[in-house]
């Protein structure tokens, strides 16, 4: 648990976070301000809005298809082909019109894009990973008190199976390797265990499915283990580890392989600690 420095040990010259802990954490927004607690200051706090990455919004409109798949599966409706893939064209507009613009190159990169998502749709709907049975849950949002955790972890699981294994859904370029994955996506695996635990269930497995662009698409489940007392436990800390700095306004640049793709590099380019712009005006 944390408590919050009456004055911050580190200013950053931002406009400040209220100063108060944030309503809760999730593992989305930790993995973010872990990464770069400078961009998630951007992006999630000053709510500087950018044109929509490409990969993004193709990541989101084929979550909508698979999501449209499993309500389908879940509530015994229409799950054809053709439904799923009219919900993914769907999405795809609706998303340009709500969320956008897209940075697309020109009208012949977004169509592409357009038919790249309808195969990786089609690619999973073909595949033994496509759901045969009734789910247990589609995008169940959980939010649960966790014990060392100074606010609420939330999660919204794209999918939990029968046998309450979790299941997260992701679009990638090249095919993961295995450890890499659970590696990169371990707050998120272990906080969905943490939060079906709380609830009273015990998932055997925590799995990612990826479905791979390529030009034929592959369809890749990753299995991982149910986390260890230590591996929740380094989870928890990371959790809190953001939720501290969130809390006591420590937003700054973290330089590394993420600035190449970033879109606040003039913002970061701008920032000074607070400490600094106040000695220099004095
Ligand atoms: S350019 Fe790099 S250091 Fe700066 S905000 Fe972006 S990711 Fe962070």
């Amino acid at each position: 648990m944390i408590a919050l420095a009456k004055a911050p040990p580190f200013t950053t010259g931002l406009t400040p976070w209220a100063g108060t802990l944030p309503d809760h954490i999730s593992p989305t927004a930790a993995k973010s301000y872990l990464g770069c607690s400078l961009q998630f200051y951007f992006e999630r706090v000053a709510c500087i809005r950018k044109r929509t990455p490409k990969a993004l919004h193709l990541g989101k409109a084929i979550h909508a298809a698979l999501q449209a798949f499993h309500l389908a599966r879940w509530r015994g409706g229409d799950d054809s082909p053709e439904t799923i893939a009219a919900a993914y064209e769907k999405s795809f507009t609706d998303l340009e019109r709500d969320e956008g613009p897209v940075n697309w190159d020109d009208a012949d990169e977004r169509e592409k894009s357009r038919l790249d998502g309808l195969r990786v749709v089609a690619g999973y709907l073909d595949s033994p990973e496509a759901m045969t049975e009734k789910p247990r849950a589609v995008e169940v949002l959980l939010k649960e008190d966790i014990a060392g955790l100074s606010v609420p972890l939330t999660g919204a699981m794209d999918l939990v199976q029968g046998d309450y294994t979790p299941v997260d859904f992701k679009s990638a370029s090249a095919k993961p390797d295995r450890d890499h994955a659970i590696f990169d996506h371990e707050i998120q695996l272990v906080s969905y265990q943490l939060l079906l635990e709380s609830i009273g269930e015990t998932p055997p497995s925590l799995d990612l499915v990826f479905l791979v662009k390529t030009k034929t698409p592959q369809i890749v489940r990753v299995k991982s283990p149910p986390a260890n007392e230590h591996r929740k436990q380094r989870v928890i800390a990371l959790l809190e580890t953001a939720v501290e700095g969130i809390a006591n306004n420590r937003f700054h640049p973290q330089p590394g392989m993420k600035c190449s793709w970033c879109q606040f590099r003039n913002e970061c380019a701008a920032w000074l600690p607070a400490a600094y712009q106040e000695r220099r005006a004095a």
